[in-house]
């Protein structure tokens, strides 16, 4: 039994609706479905609760190591509910577990130094950094733990209290983990309500929050955004990417093969800042493709549960659509699959870990974010071309320079417009003390170290006259 977590108390919803296991493409849990009364209730829930969760730093940092306590003790339960309803290998769900108790724990010992600007016999003048009050929360279904975290951790720690919204279809962890917190955290601090759309949209026009943090697709974040816009809530935006990785002529496409090709398909390539399209020297190509696709080939494919599997299922049916429609549409446009390129017959939405070669910019799988495992390797003639194809389109979230001459690799990388841009690995700038975020269309604002919690809080100017 799933249940919501308002003003501290379990809630069943109203209604329910199915979870489907991706691995099977069966329903196996009911979530329930929030209703507008019941999302009232977690707002204002959330509002009194901040009247006083606001007021006590030592107590909020206390309450996060709890939390991380919590989740840590609680890992081998919730990581198979992960699995279930999203897909990941066992590991990887107890990987994104342990990622949040990272966060809870770097946010409780976060110092933030006082900002004094004057304090000398003409006045004094401190900057303080005050909390929102109730911040909306809406998560997508990759990462339902991690990129809640994110948002719940720095959110928490600044004095806000929240309402957080999983996607639907991956409700099931974030609520678990909702109940579990009511030890650690006092009533109403954090709220969690699921629900099918319009869910979202209902929390963005809601009159309580006065921020908005959103990870998901660029399309619905411009709603998220216009939404925002009526009573000026405060907005922090993660979005999607289409990010690339750029190859030099230095470059030894055997030694880089592994950690590029990891780079795209972790997650089943459902991750924001995953390689979405590698632009290789027409000299080092056919070498790349085929260390690429000699890796595509072997890695192991199979439900989350089974022992040794690498990548499990895509999580849900439009993704596995959008995902095979693409690599057909590349396929029919003359792209030649040097692994992969089509479903794995068997129930659930699992595809063949896929490399496209002999294609170019113009494609839709090159031109898009495909958010799924197939890998479009581009061949280039001159440099400066392909810094301006990687950098053409609406994205700028992550992307990576590859070549063992570690300057030439620094000149490139400050010529990508993103918001991380790593050197011969691709994501290594996801850490709980960097700032994550998208430039262009990818992203409003930061996450992540005291940038993310500075996100959560709005400027005051504190000024005196001098002591007498
Ligand atoms: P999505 O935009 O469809 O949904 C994200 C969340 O928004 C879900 O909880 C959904 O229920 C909710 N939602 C839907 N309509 C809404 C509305 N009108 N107002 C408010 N909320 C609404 O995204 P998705 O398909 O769940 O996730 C995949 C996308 O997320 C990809 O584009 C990916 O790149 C992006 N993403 C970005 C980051 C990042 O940090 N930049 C991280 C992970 C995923």
């Amino acid at each position: 039994m799933y249940q919501m977590t308002i003003g501290g108390s379990p809630v069943p919803g109203a209604g329910t609706f199915e979870v489907i296991d991706p691995a099977t493409g069966e329903p196996f849990a009911q979530a329930p479905d929030c209703t507008p009364d019941q999302l009232d209730q977690a707002m204002n829930a959330a509002a009194a609760a901040w009247r006083t969760w606001r007021r006590d730093d030592d107590a909020r940092r206390e309450a996060l190591r709890r939390a991380a306590d919590a989740i840590e003790a609680a890992a081998d339960r919730l990581a198979p509910i992960l699995t279930a309803e999203q897909g990941k290998p066992l590991k990887d769900a107890r990987n994104e577990l342990a990622g949040a108790v990272v966060w809870l724990r770097y946010y409780a010992d976060l110092e933030l130094p006082r900002e004094i600007v004057q304090d000398d016999a003409r006045g004094y003048a401190e900057i303080v950094r005050r909390p929102l009050g109730v911040v909306a929360a809406i998560t997508p279904w990759n990462f339902p733990i991690t990129l809640a975290m994110w948002k719940i951790a720095p959110a928490l720690r600044a004095g806000n209290t929240v309402v957080v919204k999983p996607s639907p279809y991956t409700p099931l962890t974030t609520l678990a983990v909702g109940e579990l917190l009511q030890q650690a955290l006092p009533p109403g601090v954090l709220n969690v309500v699921s629900g099918r759309d319009p869910l979202g949209a209902r929390m963005t026009a809601h009159p309580v929050p006065r921020k908005i943090s959103f990870t998901g697709s660029t399309a619905t974040g411009r709603r998220v955004a216009a939404a925002a816009a009526d009573d000026l809530k405060r907005l922090t935006l993660e979005l999607g990417g289409n990010d690339p990785a750029v190859i030099l002529d230095d470059a030894d496409p055997e030694q880089i093969a592994d950690r590029l090709f990891w780079g795209a398909f972790g997650n089943n390539g459902q991750i924001c800042l995953a390689v979405k399209r590698v632009y290789a020297p027409e000299r080092l190509h056919d070498d790349l493709v085929e260390a690429l696709a000699v890796r595509a080939r072997s890695v192991r494919v199979d439900a989350g549960t089974a022992e040794g599997a690498q990548l499990g299922p895509l999580n849900n049916r439009p993704q596995f659509d959008r995902v095979a429609g693409l690599v057909a549409d590349a396929l029919r446009d003359g792209a030649v699959a040097a692994a992969g390129g089509a479903p794995i017959d068997r129930p659930g939405y699992f595809y063949q870990p896929t490399i496209l070669a002999g294609l170019g910019d113009g494609t839709r799988i090159v031109d898009e974010e495909q958010f799924g495992p197939a890998l479009p390797v581009i061949a280039y003639r001159d440099l400066d071309d392909a810094v301006e194809r990687a950098n053409a389109g609406d994205y700028g979230l992550t992307a990576s320079v590859w070549s063992p001459d570690l300057d030439r690799a620094a000149q490139v990388a400050a010529e990508l417009e993103a918001g991380q841009v790593s050197v011969n690995v691709h994501g290594l700038g996801v850490r709980p003390d960097l700032p994550f975020g998208g430039h262009k269309q990818s992203g409003l604002g930061v996450e992540n170290g005291p940038w993310g919690l500075y996100g959560f809080t709005d400027l005051q100017v504190l000024t005196r006259p001098a002591k007498p």
